[in-house]
């Protein structure tokens, strides 16, 4: 189970995250929607720690962080080591194969030896089927190979949770289903997964609960049937009209 309680992010003057509470049950897919801006974004750096919480609790597998406290270096790598992230923009490294971008973070956090690094991505690699492409750089690959890539290496950190940043948006149309349906198989073999995303398709199959983010706060959830063809809120309306 994961556990985020009254989370909050300032920039600034700026307060992007106004009191986040969330409960994830294991092996569940939340999907996250809300307009630009609403701090979609910011919430899933949060729970990776790539933005660091300016309050409120984040508790996920073993870890489990009071960030209104002072917050250790080592706490903040015990956190980010529970989730992977995917970004929209695949972020691989440029000058290392499919393979050596699968391969780096074992190698290098989890110092796990060469040949079993080695071993495990190239499974995972055969998974978002790309086995046959590992020796190739990310120049040599399409946008959905590249985050397919992507995905496997998040996966071979082994993490408890899957974080999704609009894994898609940055890919031409006819890619994106080769992405959803890697992400469709990751949540039927039960990994957790927090996506944010403008595909309402995949929200609608994939997702067990829908969360509307308007303004830095949760303003309504609920089963895909729930939100998108009965939401209560007026926001949540006028958002989904929007998108008609
Ligand atoms: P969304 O993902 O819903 O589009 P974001 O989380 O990206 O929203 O952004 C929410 C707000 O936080 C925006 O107003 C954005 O400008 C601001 N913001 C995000 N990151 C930073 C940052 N590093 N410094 C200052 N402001 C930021």
């Amino acid at each position: 189970m994961i556990t985020i309680h009254n989370l909050h992010k300032r920039f600034n003057q700026h307060e992007v995250l106004k009191g986040i509470d969330m409960t994830i049950e294991k092996g569940k897919v939340i999907v996250i929607i809300g307009p630009s801006g609403s701090g979609k974004t910011t919430f899933l750096r949060c729970l990776n720690a790539l933005e660091i919480p300016s309050a409120g609790n984040i508790q996920i597998g073993k870890v489990s962080i009071d960030f209104s406290k002072s917050v250790s270096k080592k706490e903040i790598a015990a956190l980010r080591r529970e989730s992977g992230m995917v970004f929209q923009q695949y972020n691989l490294f440029p000058h290392k194969t499919a393979l050596e971008n699968v391969t780096e973070g074992p190698i290098v956090v989890k110092k796990q030896a060469k040949n079993e690094a080695i071993q495990k991505a190239e499974k995972l690699l055969q998974k978002v089927g790309l086995l046959e492409q590992k020796d190739k750089y990310p120049f040599q690959l399409s946008g959905g190979q590249q985050q397919r890539v992507g995905i496997a290496r998040a996966l071979a950190m082994e993490p408890e949770l899957m974080l999704f940043d609009e894994p898609t948006s940055a890919l031409d149309p006819e890619l994106v289903g080769e992405v959803l349906n890697v992400m469709k198989e990751l949540a039927n073999e039960g990994m957790t997964m927090v996506v944010v995303t403008h595909e309402m398709r995949f929200a609608k199959e994939a997702a067990d609960e829908v969360i509307f983010m308007d303004q830095g706060i949760v303003i309504e959830k609920g089963t895909p049937d729930e939100i998108f063809t009965a939401p209560k809120e007026q926001r949540t309306k006028q958002f989904l009209q929007l998108l008609h």
